[in-house]
C-alpha cells in the first residue's frame, strides 16, 4: 500500500515520495497573529492536524513545522487601534491561538517559528537573491522581487504573466519595474515597527517570511507544503520564487491546499465581515463534545471539497459522533494493535492513503461500528477505537463524552441534579408512580438530558 497525494503542482495524485525514505518535513502556513482565528482557518488547520497523524500511524517521522506571522501591516494597525504595543498584542494572540487548536485537539507543531525571531535568514535571502539579479531597491526605499526575471512564476497557480499584467488593476507604482514584482523589505515610515539593515531600517514581505522559515526549518526542499487554496497565489507562488530563485533547488516537493469552509454563499473571509471565529463557534458548543465535534464537522468532507458551515450540519456530525461513542460505550473496547490486513482496517486504510478520502475511510468506520453494535465484539470496538485514534478520534472515555459538559448536579450548580433526579425516578417506577417518573423525564429533557432505560431496572443518562 502506498500513499498519494494530490499535488497542486502538478494537479495530479501521485505516490508519496520523500527526499530520504520514511521522513517527511511539512510546513504549514500558520497565522497571522492579530485577531482570532476564523473557523475557515480551524478547518486548514485541522486537515493538516490530519495530515501529519496519518502519516505517523503509518509509519512516517514527521518533522510539522507551523509558522507564526508575528510582523505584518495589520498587526501594527490592529495594536495601534488599541492603543497596546505590539509586542503585547502578537502574544496575547499567539496565546489564544493554541488555546484554540487546544480546544480543538490540534497536535502541537514540532516548531513554531515566529517570524520577527527569523529576520537575519530573511535579510540572508534578500542579499541572496541580490546577488543573482532577482532583487532590487525601487525609488521608494522598498527592495523588490524581480519576477520577470525568475522564469518558473506561475508554475503553481499556472498563471501567465501577461495575463496577470493585463488584470492588474494597481495603480502604476513607480517604484517598481515590473507591476508583479513583490516586496521583499518594507522601508519602514517613521514610528514603524523596524529592524536595522544595509537596505535601511525596515521590515519583511510577508512571503519573504515564510522562504525563510521553512528553509531554515527544513532545509532547501520540503516534502509537504501545505496551507488554505487562497494561498496558492500570490503567496505560494512567490515563495516559490523566493526560494527557488536563492538556492537553484526545487522548494517543495508536494503542495498541498485545503479547500474553502463557505458560509452561506460566500467565502468564509473575515473581510466579507461573515466572520466566526473558532472560538465563537466552540462557545456555543458542549464544553466537552465540542472540539471533537467542530474538528469531526470540518474533516468529514473530503479536504479538497469546500464545505459549507451550518449550525444543522455541525448538529449533524455532533449525532454521528455520538453514535460511534455510544458503541464504545455499549461494548467496551479491549486495546488491540491495528493489523492492516483485517478487512476493516485494509479498507479504511485505503481510503486515507488515497489523498486522505475521508468520506469512504468513515464509511468504513460506520460499517464497522455495524459490525459491533451486532455481534458485541470487544476487539471489533478495540479496532474502531484503534483505527479512529489514527486520525485523532474517539479517544474520550465514552461515558463522560456522551454525558456531556452538562454537570452532574449539586445545589448550587444551577443545573438539575440528575443523578439524583434519575435515582428518583427508578423509585418512583420500583412504586408504580408512573406519573412521577414520567415528569421527573420530561424535566430531565427540557433541560436537554436523555434518559435510556437499560435491562435490569438501569437507566442511563447522556446529553441531548
Ligand atoms: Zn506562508
Amino acid at each position: 500500500m502506498t500513499l498519494a497525494i494530490h499535488n497542486s503542482l502538478s494537479r495530479r495524485k501521485d505516490p508519496f515520495e520523500p527526499l530520504v525514505p520514511g521522513k517527511v518535513g511539512l510546513y504549514v502556513c500558520g497565522p497571522t497573529v492579530y485577531d482570532s482565528i476564523h473557523v475557515g482557518n480551524a478547518r486548514t488547520f485541522s486537515v493538516f492536524d490530519l495530515v501529519v497523524r496519518w502519516l505517523r500511524a503509518t509509519g512516517f517521522e514527521v518533522t510539522y513545522v507551523r509558522n507564526i506571522t508575528d510582523v505584518d501591516d495589520k498587526i501594527m494597525e490592529r495594536a495601534r487601534e488599541r492603543g497596546i504595543g505590539i509586542d503585547e498584542l502578537t502574544e496575547a494572540t499567539t496565546a489564544n491561538f493554541r488555546a484554540d487548536c487546544a480546544r480543538l485537539g490540534l497536535l502541537a507543531p514540532d516548531a513554531e517559528p515566529r517570524a520577527t525571531r527569523y529576520i537575519g535568514p530573511m535579510l540572508d535571502l534578500v542579499a541572496h537573491l541580490e546577488s543573482k539579479g532577482l532583487a532590487y531597491r525601487g525609488a521608494n526605499g522598498d527592495v523588490f522581487f524581480a519576477v520577470r526575471d525568475f522564469p518558473g512564476y506561475g508554475k503553481l497557480s499556472r498563471r501567465n504573466l501577461d495575463d496577470l499584467r493585463a488584470g492588474e488593476r494597481v495603480a502604476v507604482d513607480t517604484a517598481k519595474r515590473d507591476p508583479l514584482d513583490f516586496v521583499l523589505w518594507k522601508a519602514a515610515k517613521p514610528g514603524e515597527l523596524s529592524w536595522p539593515s544595509s537596505y535601511g531600517a525596515g521590515r519583511p514581505g510577508w512571503h519573504l517570511e515564510c522562504s525563510a522559515m521553512a528553509g531554515r526549518e527544513l532545509g532547501a526542499t520540503i516534502d509537504l507544503h501545505g496551507g488554505g487554496w487562497d494561498l496558492q497565489f500570490p503567496h505560494h507562488e512567490n515563495e516559490i520564487a523566493q526560494s527557488e530563485g536563492a538556492s537553484g533547488k526545487p522548494f517543495v516537493r508536494v503542495w498541498m491546499h485545503a479547500a474553502f469552509l463557505n458560509m452561506g454563499d460566500e467565502k468564509m473571509s473575515k473581510s466579507l465581515g461573515n466572520f466566526f471565529t473558532a472560538r465563537d463557534v466552540l462557545d456555543h458548543l458542549d464544553p466537552v463534545q465540542g472540539g471533537e465535534q467542530l474538528r469531526f464537522f470540518l474533516l468529514r468532507g473530503h479536504y479538497r471539497s469546500e464545505v459549507a458551515f451550518s449550525r444543522e450540519h455541525l448538529d449533524e456530525a455532533g449525532t454521528t459522533l455520538r453514535g460511534f461513542y455510544t458503541a464504545l460505550r455499549e461494548v467496551p473496547p479491549v486495546a488491540v494493535g491495528i493489523d492492516w490486513s483485517d478487512p476493516h482496517a485494509a479498507r479504511f486504510r485505503a481510503a486515507m492513503d488515497d489523498d486522505f478520502d475521508m468520506p469512504v475511510a468513515l464509511a468504513a468506520l460506520h460499517e464497522l461500528r455495524g459490525e459491533v453494535n451486532r455481534g458485541r465484539s470487544p476487539q471489533l470496538s478495540g479496532l474502531l477505537k484503534a483505527l479512529g485514534g489514527t486520525i485523532g478520534f474517539l479517544q474520550q472515555d465514552p461515558e463522560a463524552f456522551l454525558k456531556g459538559g452538562v454537570s452532574a448536579g449539586g445545589a448550587n450548580s444551577g443545573q438539575p441534579d440528575v443523578e439524583s433526579l434519575v435515582a428518583e425516578r427508578t423509585a418512583a417506577k420500583k412504586s408504580r408512580d408512573f406519573a412521577r417518573a414520567d415528569a421527573i423525564r420530561k424535566e430531565l429533557e427540557a433541560a436537554g438530558i436523555v434518559l435510556e432505560d437499560k435491562p435490569g431496572g438501569l437507566t442511563e443518562w447522556r446529553k441531548k
